[in-house]
């Protein structure tokens, strides 16, 4: 039994090591690839994804100044949420969320980042009223227009984003994207900088209740190209805290 716990306890002063050092080098990254496109290091958000994740291993997370947590399940996050050590950290869902779950969600996370219908986002909108509160979404988009992912097609976007700012209690932040999986780097640059030309063309129409600040792209294995391509918002999972085991 001592054993067992020893043997346990080792293996995660192992894991906390690996996400300590996991995150000087993703640090590390962020900061060159900032200052290639540019900008300042402390422009770019990093945002750990935490699904599969345990309790023990995001909140070392956490407690190393990260300050911004993405979960893909809404059933997931509530049954985790209370062993999370959520103290100055922001909440965002990150994955697909089915209109009857918005109700779970909407008091519990202070982003959805991945709005990918104008019916998705008038049930945000109408349980936001409910409870009496503004969501922060931004616009999920399909940029590689791939059949097995949600999001907007990207000419569709301005017009739905237009649709949407109509909705009350609801703030428009800004777009996110997940490139296809197999694409090269050169592909990749495309599509991130496709991304970029229309957060920028977005930007210039002021709209009521459309802010376009948050360009969120970049994953594990492309975090860095997307930041010098525009991305001001990274979401990395495996990177930091090891392969995901379902
Ligand atoms: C899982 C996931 C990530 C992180 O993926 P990694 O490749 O593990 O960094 C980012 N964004 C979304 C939407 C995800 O579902």
């Amino acid at each position: 039994m001592e054993k067992l716990s020893n043997e346990l306890s080792a293996y995660r002063e192992q894991r906390f090591r690996a996400i300590e050092e996991n995150l000087r080098v993703i640090r590390d990254n962020i900061a060159k690839a900032a200052v290639k496109s540019g900008r300042a290091p402390e422009d770019i958000r990093l945002m750990a994804v935490t699904k599969t994740v345990e309790p023990c291993f995001i909140n070392h997370c956490l407690h190393q100044g990260v300050d911004l947590m993405g979960e893909n399940r809404v059933q997931e996050y509530l049954g985790k949420k209370d062993e999370l050590d959520l103290d100055g950290v922001e909440v965002h869902l990150i994955g697909h969320l089915q209109t009857n779950k918005v109700k779970q969600i909407i008091r519990e996370v202070s982003m959805i980042q991945s709005v990918d219908s104008v019916k998705l986002a008038t049930e945000i909108s109408k349980q936001a009223v409910k409870n009496n509160l503004t969501m922060s979404v931004l616009l999920e988009v399909n940029v590689g227009e791939e059949a097995s992912k949600s999001g907007m097609l990207y000419e569709a976007v301005p017009d739905l984003c237009a649709e949407i700012s109509e909705l009350p209690n609801l703030k428009i932040e800004g777009l996110m994207a997940i490139p296809p999986m197999e694409a090269e780097e050169a592909e990749l640059r495309g599509y991130f900088s496709c991304m970029n030309k229309l957060f920028v063309d977005m930007g210039r129409q002021s709209k009521d209740n459309v802010n376009m600040k948050i360009l969120s792209m970049g994953m594990s294995a492309d975090y860095a190209l997307a930041i010098e391509e525009g991305a001001n918002l990274v979401r990395v999972g495996s990177s930091l805290f090891g392969a995901r085991i379902y």
